[in-house]
């Protein structure tokens, strides 16, 4: 197994596209590092991103913020500009693990490890982030939804990596929330998750929404029926029951060992209610 650490994205592409065996890219490892211990993966090439200047950088840009792929998630928890804007994807980030987890783990790596149950895809999923992919044809963009193709699966081409994710800036009146279920109290994998976001206008009506969920499907869904439920209403009972119903009825889970079908179902519809009021409620405050 050969080790590669590049210095510069272009080193990275070319690294990748040209190795003829299994390559990895080692982000924080979290995922990664367990993977080859268990044996379960036996790349021929890893490419550690960490020392590309570029993928450790967070830049304010037009009223949003670009993360770059390999910064850990405990730096979004101590950035106050992406807290104050998507306070959601920053408490989706900091359920991933522990703190020392944190200190590691990328929100770039938790999209791209692809698994279903991962925390902080549903909340950049209604955040609306924007994955910037660089590869062999040069560097493309993609909706954070459009990576995941399945379970362990991404949509990502040979010698493609995710070089940094985009947050949009947002109007005011706004607020999102992500939740999640676990049978423990923390260190466990979601076996439901929801991010919620949402717009106020002046009237206090909602103008715009976005629902995701995790962990109830082969890969996060986005429920535009959900979102409906919320527009053009004051998110009141009526609405955040329809908006329930409406998460439930997108999931398409398994049974396993955390929890059966329908349990999942219900609990998908409980935790859009819960994160919808907290969406609400930032949105009131903003
Ligand atoms: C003890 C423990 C607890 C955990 N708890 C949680 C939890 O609560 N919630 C949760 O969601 N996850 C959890 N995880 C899983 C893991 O920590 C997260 O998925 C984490 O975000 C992965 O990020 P990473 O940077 O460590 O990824 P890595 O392990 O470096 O990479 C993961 C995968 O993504 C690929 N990849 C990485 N970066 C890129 C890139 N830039 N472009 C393309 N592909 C890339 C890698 O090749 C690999 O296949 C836990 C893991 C451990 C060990």
């Amino acid at each position: 197994m050969r080790y590669e650490a590049p210095e510069r994205v272009e080193t990275a592409v070319s690294l990748l596209s040209g190795e003829r065996g299994l390559a990895r890219i080692l982000a924080g490892g979290t995922d990664l590092l367990v993977q080859l211990k268990s044996g379960m993966v036996e790349p021929d090439l890893i490419v550690d991103i960490k020392k590309i200047p570029e993928m450790r950088r967070i830049g304010a840009e037009n009223g949003g913020f670009r993360i770059g792929a390999a910064v850990p998630s405990a730096e979004l928890s101590e950035h106050p500009g992406i807290r104050a804007l998507w306070p959601g994807v920053v408490e989706a980030a900091g359920l991933i693990g522990s703190t020392q987890i944190q200190g590691r783990a990328t929100i770039v790596g938790n999209l791209c490890n692809a698994s279903p149950a991962a925390d902080s895809v549903p909340a950049m999923i209604v955040a609306g982030a924007i994955a910037t992919v660089a590869g062999p044809q040069g560097r493309r963009e993609l909706p954070v939804e459009a990576i995941a193709a399945g379970p362990g699966q991404t949509s990502l081409a040979k010698g493609e990596l995710v070089i940094s994710i985009f947050l949009p800036g947002r109007p005011p009146r706004s607020g999102d929330a992500y939740l999640r279920f676990i049978p423990r109290t923390e260190m466990d994998i979601a076996v439901v998750g929801v991010g919620v976001s949402l717009t106020l206008g002046e009237d206090g009506l909602c103008t715009a929404a976005r629902v995701a969920l995790g962990a109830v499907a082969v890969r996060a869904l986005l429920v535009d029926e959900a979102a409906d439920a919320l527009i053009g209403t004051a998110v009141d009972e009526a609405a955040l029951e329809r908006l329930a119903a409406a998460a439930s009825a997108a999931c398409r889970p398994i049974d396993d060992k955390r929890g059966t079908k329908e349990f999942r179902i219900k609990v998908a519809g409980v935790l859009a209610r819960r994160a919808a009021e907290t969406a609400l409620e930032r949105a009131r405050r903003n």
